[in-house]
């Protein structure tokens, strides 16, 4: 019989990378979702679909009796939990969900294991957002450097982020927390300020937008690739010891550079493109995340994507989703009135 993992925030971008990888390796997912398939949100899993080792499971990951069935019926080997309100920006408007489902929800996922499954390992998904991008040092932040949440979304990961270590220390569990830097890919929401810009260039180059509003074009951000984000969560959950690791590219760029990179692939002038709109301003920002990832490559992680590369590939894919019957319409319509009412790069 396969292995076991439980993979929730399956329908978002690392959950699908993460189940193809699982899949690849031989496990057998159970990949946890919150909403109903009919609204074409299973896209990203939707070539996983007939592969008779992955299992979708429909449950909010705050349903706690369901997520305790789950636990004990598989006694999984891991346990990844990548579910979450993942936009930092929109933490702003709804910071008592945020702490539920990225603070609440993680130590609730701690106790069930304790309780029914202690043997299984849990992975967290825990985010560079929690060093809050002042004093960073010159080769980036490590595993060591202090915590400074600087938003809703922060606050939560970094109780989260205790509560995996207290639950290590206190009772033993195999919990690890990854500290991923800011990844994207052709998978990623189109809220996120890499796919607005490789989405909205590929718009403007297909004549179907004129220009691109954005918030704060300044704060600097280590990006790497999704694919290679997911190899390093797995590679945490194989070692002897529980720990937490730092997973970045240690290279980056402004958001600006990003979009100038993107107008030149397109061969479109930066200052055409741009247009500054302040209702994607945050009332507070992170200035400047780079990451010490030397921890996770000393076990050996390595990743083939650096931020030139990756953009490279997602406006690539956005400009043939642009002549494609692939495009998903619906959820462009759906983030696109989701952006419209928050404030957010
Ligand atoms: P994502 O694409 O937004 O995926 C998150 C998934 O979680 C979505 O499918 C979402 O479903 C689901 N979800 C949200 N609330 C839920 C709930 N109450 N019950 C069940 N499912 C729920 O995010 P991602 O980029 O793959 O990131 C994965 C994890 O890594 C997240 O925890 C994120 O905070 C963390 N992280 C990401 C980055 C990054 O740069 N991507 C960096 C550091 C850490 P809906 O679509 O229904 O909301």
């Amino acid at each position: 019989m396969a292995t076991r993992a439980i993979v929730t925030g399956v329908f978002g971008q690392d959950g699908s990378y993460l189940a193809e990888f699982l899949l690849g390796q031989g496990y057998e997912v159970y990949g946890v979702y919150r909403r109903c398939i009919a609204h074409g949100e299973d896209e990203n899993v939707a070539h996983l679909k007939n592969h008779q080792n992955f299992k979708l499971v429909e449950s909010d990951i705050l349903e706690y009796s369901s997520l305790t069935e789950l636990i004990s019926d598989t006694k999984p080997e891991f346990f990844f939990n990548l579910a979450a309100q993942s936009h930092v920006g929109y933490s702003f408007k709804v910071p008592i969900e945020t702490f539920r489902v990225d603070a609440e929800a993680v130590i609730a996922q701690l106790d069930i294991i304790r309780r029914v499954s202690p043997k299984t390992r849990y992975y967290q998904a825990s985010t560079s957002e929690m060093f809050g991008g002042i004093d960073c040092p010159k080769h980036g932040y490590t595993e060591q450097h202090p915590l400074n949440p600087c938003s809703p979304y922060a606050v939560a990961k970094v109780a989260a982020h205790h509560a995996v270590k207290n639950y290590r220390q206190a009772y033993g569990l195999f919990a690890c927390s990854g500290i991923l830097f800011n990844h994207s890919s052709p998978r990623r929401g189109y809220d996120f300020a890499t796919r607005k810009i490789t989405h909205g260039v590929a718009q403007i180059v297909a004549g179907k937008q004129q220009y691109l509003p954005m918030g704060n074009m300044d704060a600097f951000r280590d990006e790497g690739h999704a694919k290679d984000y997911v190899k390093a969560q797995y590679l945490m959950l194989m070692q002897d010891k529980a720990d937490d690791y730092v997973v970045a590219t240690g290279d980056g760029a402004t958001i600006r550079q990003m979009l100038e990179y993107v107008c030149q692939l397109a061969g479109l002038a930066y200052d055409d493109v741009y247009r500054m709109n302040p209702e994607f301003m945050r009332p507070s920002d992170v200035p400047f995340l780079l990451g010490d990832s030397s921890k996770i490559r000393s076990i050996g992680w390595q990743p083939e994507y650096d931020w030139k590369k990756l953009l490279k590939e997602m406006f690539e894919h956005d400009c043939s989703l642009q002549s494609s019957a692939n495009v998903n319409s619906l959820q462009i319509k759906r983030t696109q009135e989701f952006t419209s009412k928050t404030a957010r790069t």
